[in-house]
């Protein structure tokens, strides 16, 4: 993947987002404070409106853009959920480095890092009803894919699905982080909305890929 690549998973994602954002706000409503559709849309617009001006330069380094992304959510969004988006495309920026072709692996350690970035912030661990409970299992389903032998386009489709997964097991647990742990044992029984975006932006990344992988075949 190269900078251009990037550049349209965050535009992808800005799509899934926006197309998504009443039920984002009505899972937010639930346990939260109905605001994470608005926030999400926000931010991605602003990530994309970052990106705008066409395809990025073939010289830019595909960092360089998560890192243009990251940096516009953080000044543009409200609540929990900015901060955390920002910080983790900022640190999966990093972790690319001048990285100028992403292959598999760099994406992997990228997506590795931004994890990290999360929970480096927020102090979430699995378990506590938050994004990382979409994003730590899309991870680790992402390096068993590569393990595995499997392509770039095979492991982010491992690790949507997983994020997809990670996000229908919010339901039933009880939120320990964030807004929702406010509600205690009555968070219960709703999908937690950071979890169902993460599910969202690693869709989009699956989509990105695949449409990449098709035109390349064709
Ligand atoms: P706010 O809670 O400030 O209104 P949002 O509604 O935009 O912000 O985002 C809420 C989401 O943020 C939650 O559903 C959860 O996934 C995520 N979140 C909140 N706190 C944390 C945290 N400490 N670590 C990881 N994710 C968190
Ligand atoms: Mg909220």
């Amino acid at each position: 993947m190269n900078a251009a690549d990037l550049a349209s998973w965050i535009r992808h994602a800005a799509e899934l987002v926006t197309a998504d954002a009443d039920r984002l706000t009505r899972l937010d409503a639930a346990i939260g404070d109905g605001d994470h559709g608005h926030n999400m849309d926000r931010g991605f617009r602003a990530a994309t409106e970052a990106l705008s001006g066409g395809a990025p330069p073939e010289d830019v380094p595909p960092g360089k853009v998560l890192i243009a992304a990251g940096r516009a959510i953080v000044s543009k969004t409200g609540g929990a959920s900015g901060p955390l988006y920002g910080t983790a495309l900022r640190r999966a920026g990093k972790a690319l480095g001048d990285t100028a072709d992403v292959g598999a692996a760099a994406l992997g350690d990228a997506l590795r890092a931004a994890l990290d970035g999360v929970q480096d912030l927020g102090k979430a661990v699995e378990g506590d009803k938050t994004m990382v409970d979409a994003l730590a299992p899309a991870v680790a389903a992402y390096e068993a894919a590569l393990a595995d032998g499997a392509g770039l386009p095979g492991c982010v489709r491992a690790a949507a699905g997983a994020a997809a997964e990670g996000a229908d097991a919010t339901v039933p647990m009880q939120a320990r982080k964030g807004r929702a742990s406010y509600l205690g044992a009555r968070s219960i029984g709703h999908m937690d909305p950071g979890a169902a975006s993460s599910a969202l932006i690693l869709r989009a990344l699956a989509d990105v890929v695949a449409a990449e992988a098709a035109a390349g075949e064709g």
